[in-house]
């Protein structure tokens, strides 16, 4: 297969892609308009193979996909562009809306225009995976049962309305245009090459530089993480053996909140280095407790059984990822 992976620079996209190339013979056509939260870096170990290709395309010049789709040969999309961090979505909406919804609607214009011209034999097995977030569920209480694919949706931050602006308009497409689609809804991710702006290379980078450590109100938001190349496992799990017209719900099963979060990386952190900067004696005395994010969500937590039945599980627990995560901030600190 020759798989049309959109953002493959961006955080997700990157893990996915390696996981693609280490794990079967498909090929990747990797599009990207390498915005702030791209990272050259992430791919530099695949960049050479002969399976891989890139282009810098931004998903809402449709000119650009156009004269990509009519050149390659696309056999699946797993779209993941988009804008992604909540914080910006608050400061400046106006890229989100027109990424994550102008973006994913000129993808699903160009994907159902080239899937009526393709050859019935390939057209059976064409995929539009879009990769959206469980943000779209809103917020739970602490006694509420986790997500599943029927909770119903309520977005709080002008980021998860868009993601699920984006998903009702794959579900139209397929309703309308017979796209054959599958929505993936993940959990907070983490691991290697996470855009520091993101609440776990923000901790590690700044205790490693010995300044605060901001966490936002009293730190009980209660996110269920999941380590990045776990989702990039799911989404090709998804790939072969997701219905079409269905989503799956993506979850680590590793409910903490963000307070417990930090403070496990910053024991972490005080395992690996005796001296300190400033002397301190614990990282966790750089924690420190800023104004809350308006419309923060209080709790994320994913029922992942139906993509079980697919014969999912994450590898990681939060215990082992959190290891692996901080080594690699730390070792690429040196
Ligand atoms: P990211 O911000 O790290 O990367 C996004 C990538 O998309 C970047 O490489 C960026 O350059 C590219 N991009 C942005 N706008 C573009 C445009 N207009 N045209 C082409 N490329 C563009 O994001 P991520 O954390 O890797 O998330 C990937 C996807 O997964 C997103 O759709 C996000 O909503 C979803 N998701 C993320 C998480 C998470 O915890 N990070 C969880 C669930 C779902």
């Amino acid at each position: 297969m020759n798989i049309l992976v959109t953002g493959g620079y961006g955080f997700i996209g990157s893990s996915l892609i390696k996981e693609i190339l280490e794990t079967t013979s498909h090929s990747v056509i990797n599009i990207d308009d390498l915005t702030y939260a791209s990272n050259l870096k992430s791919l530099e170990e695949i960049e050479t193979s002969s399976r891989y290709s890139f282009k810098k395309i931004n998903i809402c010049d449709m000119k650009e996909l156009e004269k990509l789709f009519n050149e390659n040969n696309i056999d699946s999309v797993i779209h993941l562009a988009a804008e992604s961090h909540v914080d910006n979505s608050i400061e400046n909406p106006a890229t989100f809306i027109n990424t994550n919804i102008f973006g994913t609607f000129n993808l699903l214009q160009i994907s159902t225009k080239y899937l009526n011209s393709m050859e019935k034999i390939r057209k059976k097995d064409f995929r539009f995976i879009h990769v959206s977030t469980d943000e779209v569920f809103g917020s739970l209480g602490l006694d509420d049962d986790k997500f599943n694919e029927d909770t119903p949706y309520d977005p709080s931050s002008p980021y998860s309305a868009s993601k699920a602006s984006s998903d009702h308009l794959v579900r139209a497409w397929g309703r309308t245009y017979k796209l054959p689609f599958i929505i993936s809804n993940c959990s907070n991710n983490y691991g290697p090459f996470q855009n520091n702006e993101k609440l776990i290379p923000l901790s590690i980078s700044n205790a490693l530089n010995g300044k605060k450590i901001p966490i936002y109100g009293k730190g009980n938001q209660i996110r269920d993480w999941l380590y990045v190349r776990d989702h990039a496992k799911a989404l090709l799990k998804i790939l072969k053996y997701g219905l079409i017209g269905e989503s799956y719900n993506i979850g680590g099963s590793n409910e903490k909140t963000n307070l417990e979060v930090v403070t496990i990386i910053c024991r972490n952190l005080d395992n690996l280095i005796h001296k300190k900067p400033l002397n301190i004696k614990s990282f966790t005395t750089l924690i420190s407790h800023v104004e809350d994010r308006p419309g923060h969500d209080y709790r994320y937590a994913i029922n992942s059984s139906k993509i079980n039945k697919l014969g999912w599980l994450p590898d990681e627990s939060f215990e082992s990822g959190i290891i692996k995560t901080v080594d690699w901030y730390f070792n690429k600190s040196r």
